[in-house]
């Protein structure tokens, strides 16, 4: 695809050329906002309602449309610049990327180019594990297609897929409010399997959770609070609380 890349750069060195910087991948967004086009602008659009012949030159990388978007990282940014440019701005809060959750990632990621979630449902213990197939090169040949770990693929040594586990260390903000008012369980000090209830969400740096049992309140890391519920599930399964 370099060369829906071609126009943006060339513009950037031109603008340079004449005095007009763009040191900031902002920069290089708000100067490039100008190559924007809409498909009725499109020079090729005159040409395919009459087939002529004059759309050969187009060819295959000639563009009806083109979109400029900025990816922002805080909802500030994104109020102050949608103003501005209204539509074209994107939110990425990465505070809760879950596949980089608490500076886990997935080991040996630098020779990694394929991802599949293998999941069919959603996990049912805690804390979450999904399971992934990971290749080092990826591939879409009529083997792999079917089976991503086949042996009939012609690169099947270079892809070198396999399994992994991928522990989760957090929830997103949504599925960790959705847990305010279950139940969880712990082991009092005398032994005794005691039920509490999560009162509140707090949403931080590490995600917490405030926990009551009869007048103590806790305040729980999210493995703690997994503990907790999967103590409660069992405990209620077994129906072995007083
Ligand atoms: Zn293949």
């Amino acid at each position: 695809m370099e060369a829906v890349g071609k126009d943006p750069a060339r513009l950037i060195r031109s603008l340079e050329l004449s005095g007009i910087r763009s040191e900031s991948a902002y920069k290089v967004f708000a100067n490039c906002h100008r190559l924007e086009k809409k498909r009725e602008d499109s020079e090729w659009l005159e040409y395919e309602i009459r087939g002529d012949v004059a759309l050969k030159r187009k060819g295959k990388y000639g563009m009806d449309s083109r979109t400029v978007w900025y990816v922002v990282e805080s909802q500030e940014e994104y109020d102050r610049l949608s103003v501005q440019y209204h539509g074209r701005v994107l939110l990425c809060d990465r505070t809760f990327t879950l596949d980089t959750l608490g500076g886990k990632s997935i080991p040996d990621t630098k020779s990694l180019h394929e991802v599949r979630s293998v999941a069919t449902q959603v996990p049912e213990e805690l804390p979450y594990t999904w399971p992934l197939r990971l290749s080092n090169l990826p591939c879409n040949c009529k083997y792999c297609v079917v089976n991503p770990s086949n042996n009939d693929c012609k690169i099947s040594t270079w892809r070198h897929t396999r399994d992994y586990n991928m522990k989760l260390v957090g929830v997103s903000p949504a599925h960790a409010n959705s847990w305010v008012g279950s139940g969880v369980c712990m082991k009092a000090a005398d032994g005794l399997v005691i039920v509490g209830l999560i009162v509140a969400y707090v949403h931080g740096k590490s995600q917490t959770w405030s926990v009551q049992f009869g007048e103590t309140v806790h305040s729980w890391t999210y493995e703690k609070v997994c503990e907790a519920k999967s103590l409660f599930m069992k405990t209620m399964v077994s129906g072995s609380v007083e």
